[in-house]
Protein backbone atom coordinates (compact mmCIF):
# COMPACT_ATOMS: atom_id res chain seq x y z
CA UNK A 1 0.00 0.00 0.00
CA UNK A 2 1.37 3.02 -0.67
CA UNK A 3 1.53 5.96 1.86
CA UNK A 4 -0.44 8.58 0.54
CA UNK A 5 -0.04 11.11 3.16
CA UNK A 6 2.88 12.11 1.06
CA UNK A 7 0.87 12.15 -1.86
CA UNK A 8 -1.52 14.58 -0.52
CA UNK A 9 -3.63 15.72 -3.93
CA UNK A 10 -2.62 12.75 -5.84
CA UNK A 11 -3.67 11.92 -9.10
CA UNK A 12 -6.60 8.98 -9.72
CA UNK A 13 -7.73 8.26 -13.33
CA UNK A 14 -11.25 7.55 -13.93
CA UNK A 15 -11.52 4.75 -16.04
CA UNK A 16 -14.00 6.02 -18.76
CA UNK A 17 -10.50 7.77 -19.49
CA UNK A 18 -9.53 4.57 -20.95
CA UNK A 19 -12.83 3.65 -22.10
CA UNK A 20 -15.47 2.41 -19.76
CA UNK A 21 -15.51 -1.13 -21.66
CA UNK A 22 -12.51 -2.08 -20.51
CA UNK A 23 -11.91 -4.68 -18.39
CA UNK A 24 -10.96 -3.93 -14.93
CA UNK A 25 -8.91 -7.01 -14.60
CA UNK A 26 -6.74 -4.84 -17.12
CA UNK A 27 -7.08 -1.15 -15.95
CA UNK A 28 -6.30 -1.78 -12.30
CA UNK A 29 -2.56 -3.49 -13.06
CA UNK A 30 -2.38 -0.63 -15.70
CA UNK A 31 -2.95 2.06 -13.11
CA UNK A 32 -0.84 0.46 -10.56
CA UNK A 33 2.14 -0.18 -13.22
CA UNK A 34 1.83 3.47 -14.31
CA UNK A 35 2.27 4.41 -10.51
CA UNK A 36 -0.90 6.34 -9.77
CA UNK A 37 -2.67 5.90 -6.85
CA UNK A 38 -6.36 6.60 -7.53
CA UNK A 39 -9.34 5.09 -9.55
CA UNK A 40 -12.86 6.31 -10.63
CA UNK A 41 -14.30 3.28 -11.52
CA UNK A 42 -17.54 2.82 -13.17
CA UNK A 43 -20.62 0.99 -11.60
CA UNK A 44 -20.67 -1.69 -14.74
CA UNK A 45 -17.01 -2.20 -13.75
CA UNK A 46 -17.35 -3.39 -10.25
CA UNK A 47 -20.80 -5.25 -11.28
CA UNK A 48 -18.76 -6.88 -14.09
CA UNK A 49 -16.70 -8.86 -11.41
CA UNK A 50 -18.68 -8.29 -8.37
CA UNK A 51 -18.43 -5.57 -5.19
CA UNK A 52 -15.84 -8.94 -3.57
CA UNK A 53 -14.12 -9.06 -6.75
CA UNK A 54 -13.21 -5.04 -7.46
CA UNK A 55 -12.66 -4.83 -3.75
CA UNK A 56 -10.26 -7.35 -4.05
CA UNK A 57 -8.44 -6.30 -7.43
CA UNK A 58 -8.34 -2.46 -6.27
CA UNK A 59 -6.46 -3.46 -2.61
CA UNK A 60 -4.12 -6.05 -4.37
CA UNK A 61 -2.88 -3.00 -6.48
CA UNK A 62 -3.42 -0.73 -3.28
CA UNK A 63 -5.13 1.85 -5.51
CA UNK A 64 -7.37 4.41 -3.33
CA UNK A 65 -11.13 5.07 -4.61
CA UNK A 66 -11.69 8.20 -5.27
CA UNK A 67 -15.52 7.83 -6.51
CA UNK A 68 -17.78 5.17 -8.26
CA UNK A 69 -19.72 7.40 -10.91
CA UNK A 70 -22.47 7.78 -11.14
CA UNK A 71 -25.56 7.06 -9.83
CA UNK A 72 -28.07 10.07 -9.64
CA UNK A 73 -30.66 10.69 -12.43
CA UNK A 74 -33.62 10.63 -10.12
CA UNK A 75 -35.86 11.81 -12.91
CA UNK A 76 -35.43 9.34 -15.30
CA UNK A 77 -38.74 7.49 -14.40
CA UNK A 78 -40.71 10.53 -13.82
CA UNK A 79 -42.21 10.96 -10.24
CA UNK A 80 -43.71 7.67 -10.46
CA UNK A 81 -41.14 5.69 -10.86
CA UNK A 82 -38.56 7.43 -8.42
CA UNK A 83 -39.27 4.12 -5.90
CA UNK A 84 -37.39 2.36 -8.50
CA UNK A 85 -34.52 4.71 -9.23
CA UNK A 86 -33.83 5.11 -5.77
CA UNK A 87 -33.56 1.23 -4.78
CA UNK A 88 -31.34 1.36 -7.91
CA UNK A 89 -29.14 4.19 -6.60
CA UNK A 90 -29.10 1.91 -2.75
CA UNK A 91 -27.30 -0.54 -5.15
CA UNK A 92 -24.86 2.15 -6.01
CA UNK A 93 -23.82 3.27 -2.87
CA UNK A 94 -23.48 -0.44 -1.58
CA UNK A 95 -21.22 -1.15 -4.45
CA UNK A 96 -19.35 2.11 -3.63
CA UNK A 97 -19.05 1.78 -0.10
CA UNK A 98 -18.18 -1.90 -0.43
CA UNK A 99 -15.09 -1.62 -2.10
CA UNK A 100 -14.29 1.40 -0.10
CA UNK A 101 -15.18 4.76 -2.51
CA UNK A 102 -14.68 8.18 -0.79
CA UNK A 103 -17.62 8.88 -2.42
CA UNK A 104 -20.84 7.84 -5.13
CA UNK A 105 -20.82 10.47 -7.61
CA UNK A 106 -24.46 11.27 -8.27
CA UNK A 107 -25.64 13.97 -11.72
CA UNK A 108 -29.01 15.06 -11.97
CA UNK A 109 -30.98 13.48 -15.02
CA UNK A 110 -32.38 15.41 -17.69
CA UNK A 111 -35.87 16.84 -17.86
CA UNK A 112 -39.08 14.47 -16.66
CA UNK A 113 -39.33 12.46 -19.78
CA UNK A 114 -42.37 14.61 -21.89
CA UNK A 115 -42.01 17.59 -19.45
CA UNK A 116 -40.39 20.65 -20.60
CA UNK A 117 -40.40 21.76 -16.89
CA UNK A 118 -36.80 21.69 -15.66
CA UNK A 119 -37.78 23.81 -12.29
CA UNK A 120 -40.10 20.20 -11.81
CA UNK A 121 -37.14 18.23 -12.29
CA UNK A 122 -34.94 19.75 -10.18
CA UNK A 123 -37.21 19.26 -7.48
CA UNK A 124 -37.82 15.74 -8.39
CA UNK A 125 -33.74 15.51 -7.79
CA UNK A 126 -33.72 17.12 -4.78
CA UNK A 127 -36.80 14.18 -3.65
CA UNK A 128 -34.57 11.11 -4.88
CA UNK A 129 -31.62 12.38 -3.17
CA UNK A 130 -33.58 12.95 0.30
CA UNK A 131 -35.08 9.62 -0.05
CA UNK A 132 -31.27 7.95 -0.85
CA UNK A 133 -29.74 10.00 2.03
CA UNK A 134 -30.75 7.87 4.85
CA UNK A 135 -29.24 4.64 3.51
CA UNK A 136 -26.12 6.56 2.33
CA UNK A 137 -25.79 7.57 5.59
CA UNK A 138 -26.05 4.11 7.30
CA UNK A 139 -23.64 3.14 4.60
CA UNK A 140 -21.01 5.84 5.60
CA UNK A 141 -21.27 6.54 2.06
CA UNK A 142 -20.61 10.43 1.32
CA UNK A 143 -22.98 11.30 -1.93
CA UNK A 144 -21.21 13.91 -3.77
CA UNK A 145 -23.85 15.92 -6.50
CA UNK A 146 -22.09 16.51 -9.67
CA UNK A 147 -23.21 19.58 -11.64
CA UNK A 148 -22.98 19.20 -15.52
CA UNK A 149 -22.33 22.26 -18.21
CA UNK A 150 -25.83 23.38 -18.56
CA UNK A 151 -25.35 22.26 -22.15
CA UNK A 152 -27.11 18.84 -20.52
CA UNK A 153 -29.71 20.28 -18.86
CA UNK A 154 -32.10 18.62 -21.12
CA UNK A 155 -30.85 14.92 -21.73
CA UNK A 156 -28.55 14.42 -19.04
CA UNK A 157 -28.37 16.66 -15.99
CA UNK A 158 -30.66 19.52 -14.49
CA UNK A 159 -28.26 20.05 -11.74
CA UNK A 160 -25.86 22.56 -13.89
CA UNK A 161 -24.01 25.12 -11.43
CA UNK A 162 -21.98 24.51 -8.10
CA UNK A 163 -24.80 26.88 -6.29
CA UNK A 164 -27.56 24.95 -7.00
CA UNK A 165 -25.44 21.75 -5.58
CA UNK A 166 -24.32 23.59 -2.39
CA UNK A 167 -27.81 24.55 -1.85
CA UNK A 168 -29.10 20.82 -1.80
CA UNK A 169 -25.91 20.83 0.77
CA UNK A 170 -27.39 23.70 2.69
CA UNK A 171 -30.84 21.88 2.86
CA UNK A 172 -29.81 18.37 3.72
CA UNK A 173 -27.03 18.65 5.83
CA UNK A 174 -24.89 15.63 6.73
CA UNK A 175 -23.67 13.22 4.10
CA UNK A 176 -23.91 15.45 0.77
CA UNK A 177 -21.07 17.19 -0.46
CA UNK A 178 -20.21 18.50 -3.95
CA UNK A 179 -17.50 17.33 -6.93
CA UNK A 180 -15.92 20.09 -8.82
CA UNK A 181 -15.57 19.18 -12.22
CA UNK A 182 -13.57 21.78 -14.55
CA UNK A 183 -14.87 20.88 -17.56
CA UNK A 184 -18.48 21.57 -16.45
CA UNK A 185 -17.96 24.54 -14.64
CA UNK A 186 -15.10 26.47 -15.81
CA UNK A 187 -17.45 28.96 -17.54
CA UNK A 188 -19.01 30.14 -14.21
CA UNK A 189 -18.65 33.64 -12.99
CA UNK A 190 -19.52 32.63 -9.89
CA UNK A 191 -17.17 29.85 -9.54
CA UNK A 192 -14.22 30.50 -7.28
CA UNK A 193 -17.06 31.95 -4.76
CA UNK A 194 -19.10 28.91 -5.07
CA UNK A 195 -15.51 26.49 -4.19
CA UNK A 196 -15.17 28.78 -1.56
CA UNK A 197 -18.79 28.00 0.38
CA UNK A 198 -18.50 24.31 -0.50
CA UNK A 199 -15.24 24.39 1.51
CA UNK A 200 -15.03 21.12 3.33
CA UNK A 201 -18.58 19.67 1.69
CA UNK A 202 -15.68 19.00 -2.14
CA UNK A 203 -15.36 15.41 -1.94
CA UNK A 204 -13.94 15.09 -5.46
CA UNK A 205 -12.33 17.36 -7.82
CA UNK A 206 -12.32 15.92 -11.54
CA UNK A 207 -9.82 17.03 -14.76
CA UNK A 208 -9.89 17.38 -18.43
CA UNK A 209 -9.83 20.26 -20.40
CA UNK A 210 -12.15 21.85 -22.44
CA UNK A 211 -10.84 22.25 -26.82
CA UNK A 212 -11.86 24.61 -28.70
CA UNK A 213 -13.51 23.31 -31.26
CA UNK A 214 -15.12 20.88 -29.52
CA UNK A 215 -17.03 18.82 -32.15
CA UNK A 216 -19.02 16.40 -29.54
CA UNK A 217 -20.73 17.87 -26.40
CA UNK A 218 -19.99 14.21 -24.80
CA UNK A 219 -17.47 12.92 -26.26
CA UNK A 220 -14.80 15.22 -27.16
CA UNK A 221 -13.15 16.51 -24.00
CA UNK A 222 -9.27 17.41 -24.13
CA UNK A 223 -6.74 16.12 -22.26
CA UNK A 224 -5.42 18.93 -19.46
CA UNK A 225 -3.61 21.75 -21.25
CA UNK A 226 -4.70 20.91 -24.61
CA UNK A 227 -7.76 23.23 -23.74
CA UNK A 228 -8.60 26.31 -22.71
CA UNK A 229 -9.57 26.14 -19.21
CA UNK A 230 -7.34 28.17 -16.59
CA UNK A 231 -6.28 25.16 -14.36
CA UNK A 232 -3.81 26.13 -12.24
CA UNK A 233 -6.19 28.59 -11.24
CA UNK A 234 -8.92 26.46 -10.45
CA UNK A 235 -6.51 23.85 -8.43
CA UNK A 236 -5.91 27.32 -6.82
CA UNK A 237 -9.13 27.78 -5.77
CA UNK A 238 -9.61 24.34 -4.59
CA UNK A 239 -6.88 24.60 -2.14
CA UNK A 240 -7.40 27.74 -0.77
CA UNK A 241 -10.81 26.03 0.05
CA UNK A 242 -9.18 23.27 1.73
CA UNK A 243 -9.14 20.52 -0.52
CA UNK A 244 -6.38 18.46 -0.16
CA UNK A 245 -8.25 14.92 -1.93
CA UNK A 246 -7.90 13.14 -5.60
CA UNK A 247 -7.43 15.03 -8.83
CA UNK A 248 -9.17 12.81 -10.73
CA UNK A 249 -8.73 12.62 -14.79
CA UNK A 250 -12.38 12.34 -16.30
CA UNK A 251 -11.53 12.26 -20.16
CA UNK A 252 -14.38 11.12 -22.91
CA UNK A 253 -12.57 11.21 -26.27
CA UNK A 254 -13.82 9.28 -28.75
CA UNK A 255 -11.80 10.97 -31.44
CA UNK A 256 -8.24 10.90 -29.45
CA UNK A 257 -7.00 9.42 -26.25
CA UNK A 258 -9.29 6.56 -26.55
CA UNK A 259 -7.87 5.53 -30.03
CA UNK A 260 -4.52 5.41 -28.33
CA UNK A 261 -2.99 2.87 -26.27
CA UNK A 262 -3.79 3.10 -22.60
CA UNK A 263 -0.09 2.66 -20.90
CA UNK A 264 0.27 6.24 -23.40
CA UNK A 265 -2.76 7.89 -22.15
CA UNK A 266 -1.72 6.92 -18.31
CA UNK A 267 1.62 8.33 -18.70
CA UNK A 268 0.51 11.45 -20.55
CA UNK A 269 -1.99 12.17 -17.55
CA UNK A 270 1.17 11.51 -14.82
CA UNK A 271 2.86 14.18 -16.78
CA UNK A 272 -0.14 16.81 -17.82
CA UNK A 273 -0.83 16.45 -14.19
CA UNK A 274 2.56 17.35 -13.12
CA UNK A 275 2.88 20.45 -15.77
CA UNK A 276 -0.33 21.46 -16.88
CA UNK A 277 -2.16 21.59 -13.80
ZN1 LIG B 1 -16.79 14.60 -13.65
Amino acid sequence: MRDLSRHNRFLSINTATLRRERPPAEVVPAQDAAGIPGIGPGREQIQAIGIKGAARLIGDHGLTVSGVSRAGVFTAQGRSGLRQVVDDNRRAVDEAAGIGARCLVLIGGGLIPGSRDLADARKLFAEGLSALLPHARAANLPLAIEPLHPMYAADRACINTLAQANDLCDALGAGVGVVVDVYHTWWDPNLEREIARAGKRILAFHLSDWLVPTTDLLLDRGMMGDGVIDLPLIRSWMEAAGYRGPHEVEIFSERNWWKRDPDEVLATCVARHQTAC
